[in-house]
């Protein structure tokens, strides 16, 4: 599957915001938007202020980092909300919000969301009890999430899991934190969305 593997704190420099890709680095002091927010590159700082097309373009960009989608994908996950009855804009930030990656984040049992798609990419994760290693899984209502046995006394879950416990769990979600396992409770709505996103950008420029 094709991956961004170059730095990520470029990103969040780029959408000159915290995009959160680097776990608990991204609340300490290192974080590279607290100690230098400029746009990457020698010219970064001379760049003007953007208006229309570029601002609909940035917006675009940063949801796709923000969940760690590519471009194809974020498409194809567009062109199937266009096709739902309802605020297109809303229906893909829940598909988005629906991945199975961006469930195993929200529940706290990876730091970031590249950490979880690597749980869920190495087999390390179950569905209804089932092994699931598809990141872009779309959950349901009632489906439990789960840790694989072997994994509960991996260092870097008990890390993400000690860490997670201060960033509270959306309400669309139910987490039994001993049991290393979740419930999705009902579908996810704009309101458990907490990012300052403007979707309507991103459907702007798609129905260009
Ligand atoms: Fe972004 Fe996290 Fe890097 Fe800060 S530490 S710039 S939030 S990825």
């Amino acid at each position: 599957m094709a991956r961004y593997h170059q730095a990520v704190c470029r990103l969040c420099r780029r959408e000159g915001e915290k995009l959160f890709l680097k776990g608990d680095r991204c609340f300490k002091e290192k974080c590279a938007i607290e100690k230098r927010n400029t746009p990457p590159g020698q010219h970064g700082r001379r760049r003007g202020k953007m208006q229309g097309y570029g601002v609909q373009l940035r917006e675009k960009q940063k949801v796709k980092r923000i969940y760690g989608v590519l471009e194809q994908q974020f498409r194809n996950y567009f062109k199937k909300a266009s096709l739902k009855k309802g605020i297109t804009g809303e229906i893909l930030l829940t598909f988005l919000e629906k991945r199975l990656d961006n469930v195993v984040y929200r529940l706290g049992f990876a730091t970031s969301r590249p950490q979880a798609r690597q749980l869920v990419a190495h087999g390390h994760i179950l569905v209804n009890g089932k092994r699931v290693d598809v990141a872009n899984c779309q959950v349901k209502a009632n489906d439990e999430i789960s840790i694989s046995q072997g994994t509960q006394k991996n260092v870097f879950v008990e890390q993400a899991v000690e860490s997670a416990k201060g960033r509270g769990i959306p309400e669309w979600l139910e987490l039994d934190r001993e049991g290393f396992k979740g419930r999705v409770l009902r579908e996810p709505r704009r309101s458990d969305i907490l990012y300052p996103i403007n979707e309507q950008l991103i459907v702007e420029l798609y129905s260009k």
